[in-house]
């Protein structure tokens, strides 16, 4: 049994004004993601959110007071609250009775790249006739949600590639390299909790520790761990690159 409180509807896109009336006295059947949207399903629909720049999502215990911009709760007959607090309230929430796959946000995704629809020939097939930097061209969501420019940088490192390559030079073999090496980095990083220090904590509050095993991020000047020679830095899209020139190629 589930009910909702909205105390602010204006998040990125107004929360409708049916909302709780569709949610309200439901189970929550399943919770899953698609790219950076939360879905959470019940009998009669499903929830889309997304925590925008700044959101995110707590238990908290049915008593505790909201704070300023904790814009809903979920209420659970658990005896907790599922809480969104979002001081900037970029993060969004709709409601879809439809497969949630379907909704306009959704169906113009490109594949995870932990999902077999992301596999070697997918790769190597966008790759054709592209002259963008292949680190730009795995980054792009249009290809792949969710390779964030750690993953990217330590992917093409593990894959040695150089990050400047163009992409339809990458060759079939590297192509299934490099596919490989975004779900082995990713699901390492899924498996030790996250990367980045500042922003991210685990449901207790601990956090990522991903970045202890980093081959090249942000270790410009430090010796490769393969070749020792220097990690090198660059500015590519304006986001930073880090590469061994030595064993990227
Ligand atoms: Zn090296």
């Amino acid at each position: 049994m589930v009910d909702v409180i909205v105390r602010e509807r204006r998040l990125r896109w107004p929360i409708a004004a049916h909302f709780e009336a569709s949610i309200r006295g439901q189970t929550v059947r399943s919770i899953d993601r698609r790219a950076k949207y939360i879905l959470i399903r019940f009998d009669a629909g499903s929830l889309i959110l997304h925590l925008g720049m700044s959101g995110s999502l707590r238990l908290v215990k049915l008593d505790t007071a909201p704070k300023p911009h904790d814009h809903w709760d979920i209420r659970l007959d658990s005896g907790w609250i599922l809480r969104f607090h979002d001081p900037r309230r970029f993060g969004s929430l709709h409601w879809t009775e439809s497969d949630p796959a379907l909704h306009p946000l959704l169906k113009q995704l490109a594949p995870e790249p932990l999902s077999d629809a992301f596999h070697a020939q997918y790769l190597y097939l966008a790759t054709r006739k592209r002259s963008v930097a292949i680190k730009q061209f795995i980054m792009n969501s249009q290809l792949v949600v969710g390779v964030g420019n750690i993953y990217a940088s330590e992917a093409l490192f593990r894959a040695r590639i150089s990050p400047r390559r163009a992409a339809r030079r990458i060759t079939r073999k590297e192509a299934a390299a490099l596919a490989q090496a975004i779900k082995d980095v990713l699901s390492e990083a899924i498996k030790i909790g996250g990367t980045t220090l500042r922003d991210y904590v685990n449901a207790d509050g601990a956090p990522g520790y991903f970045r202890q095993k980093l081959f090249v991020y942000e270790r410009e000047g430090a010796a490769c761990r393969v070749c020792r020679s220097p990690i090198k830095q660059f500015v590519q899209g304006q986001r930073s690159t880090y590469w061994c020139s030595a064993c990227q190629r």
